[in-house]
């Protein structure tokens, strides 16, 4: 879909409450018994339309979650944490509240001057939030919508969701993308929809099940596929390769060998890997060795990375495209002995004299993992399964009610 979104320049903020969705779902560790944040990226990408709102005279309450508390006040996923680490990146304190609604919020927010930032708990706390019943849903979202006069999608990590805080408050009250949303949106539809040639993706990954709707939906557009990580076994075997005991998923055979053959009908170049990284068991000190797909894959070994020679061409055929998607680990970049095709692949993208997009959970956090430059990267989505559902071509729930045409 082409997405033209209601931003925050339709929004008039001065002096009013504003409710912000923002995406402040970070990895926490135990230190010395404290609590503290680990890869801060999703906070510090949410501070622009923080600050954005607050130069404007807004008050801004923000929803967010973290974790899966399955609808219950779980301690170890208190928003906290957040908070504290939100007050440094903003330089001003983040009020906390320790509930999710009620009459304890309501006066919180009720407190708050021009400028003032107040973070609510856990959304998920609320079991009304994931309900799968839209009214409870919309009861929630009603509660929410009391305490402000606008509504800001920020959390992109989450549009992807039909959640109270994400889909039913967008519907109570004037509603627009933050500048996130804003962001991430625009760089997915360029892609998708005007992008420069030559034209790029690398798959990767551990389920083939998983990426086959994006392969279906990108193929009319794409000049090269290529394909690494654990679903390239279940191509390697519908073409007939021993894959030994490789990641394969028998049952998607048949959609794979389509692919391959509408790929070629299209004229689109597809690389698959020609060398892999096997070994016999997925550990730090297991023996490896490299094999030539043309002999295949012995028995109780697995591929569990691309091959130098495959990295090699991937790294060549990224480097000289004009725009390059990527999503999903190469290998398992987790272990040291299986991240060298993933690496190949990141820095080869930073090499890139054109647009480069990595969407996917994992393949963001491979990058923070492995050291890459990600300021030489045009865009790395902060949100895993919305950048899989926009590279499918669906509509997300969360963007469709900031749609222009939706009032
Ligand atoms: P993303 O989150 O970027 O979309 P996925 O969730 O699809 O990526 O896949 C990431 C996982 O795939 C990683 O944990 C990685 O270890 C695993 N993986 C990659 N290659 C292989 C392989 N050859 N065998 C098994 N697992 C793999
Ligand atoms: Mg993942």
């Amino acid at each position: 879909m082409s997405m033209h979104l209601r931003t925050l320049d339709d929004l008039n903020v001065a002096g009013k409450t504003v409710l912000l969705r923002a995406d402040l779902n970070v990895p926490l560790h135990t230190v010395d018994g404290q609590v503290q944040v680990g890869d801060d990226k999703r906070i510090r990408a949410s501070v622009p339309t923080i600050n954005w709102l607050r130069e404007r005279g807004a008050r801004v309450v923000i929803l967010a979650h973290l974790g899966r508390p399955k609808g219950k006040p779980v301690p170890e996923l208190s928003l906290r944490p957040v908070a504290v680490r939100l007050s440094e990146l903003l330089g001003t304190p983040v009020l906390m509240a320790d509930q999710v609604s009620g009459p304890a919020v309501e006066r919180l927010v009720a407190g708050l001057e021009p400028g003032d930032v107040a973070l609510l708990e856990n959304v998920r706390f609320d079991p009304r939030e994931t309900s799968k019943d839209a009214d409870e849903r919309t009861e929630l979202a009603r509660d929410w919508a009391e305490l402000g006069e606008r509504y800001v999608s920020d959390g992109f990590g989450v549009v992807h969701r039909e959640q109270a805080s994400v889909t039913e408050l967008a519907l109570e009250l004037p509603a627009v993308a933050g500048l996130l949303v804003e962001r991430e949106v625009a760089a997915f539809d360029k892609v998708l929809t005007d992008p420069a040639r030559p034209y790029s993706v690398v798959l990767g990954g551990s389920k083939v099940s998983d990426k086959l709707k994006v392969v279906a939906n990108l193929l009319p557009q794409v000049d090269r596929l290529m394909i690494g990580g654990g679903m390239c076994f279940t191509f390697l075997a519908a073409q007939g390769l021993p894959v030994g005991g490789s990641l394969v998923e028998l049952d998607q055979i048949d959609a794979v060998s389509d692919c391959i053959a509408q790929a070629a009908q299209r004229g689109v170049q597809l690389l698959l890997p020609t060398d892999v990284v096997i070994a016999q068991e997925i550990s730090v000190d297991a023996p490896t060795q490299v094999v030539e797909m043309e002999a295949g894959i012995p028995d109780g070994w697995m591929g569990l990375d691309i091959g130098p020679r495959t990295a090699q061409a991937f790294a060549a055929a990224i480097r000289s495209s004009a725009t390059v998607v990527w999503n999903g680990p190469m290998g398992v970049f987790e272990l040291p002995a299986f991240a060298a095709g993933t690496r190949a692949v990141a820095e080869a993208m930073t090499e890139v004299d054109g647009t480069t997009v990595v969407g996917g959970g994992d393949s963001a956090a491979a990058l923070h993992e492995l050291g890459i430059d990600e300021s030489a990267i045009t865009h790395v989505s902060t949100g895993g399964g919305a950048s899989l559902e926009l590279l499918e071509g669906k509509t997300l729930p969360g963007l469709a009610v900031l749609r222009r045409d939706i009032s």
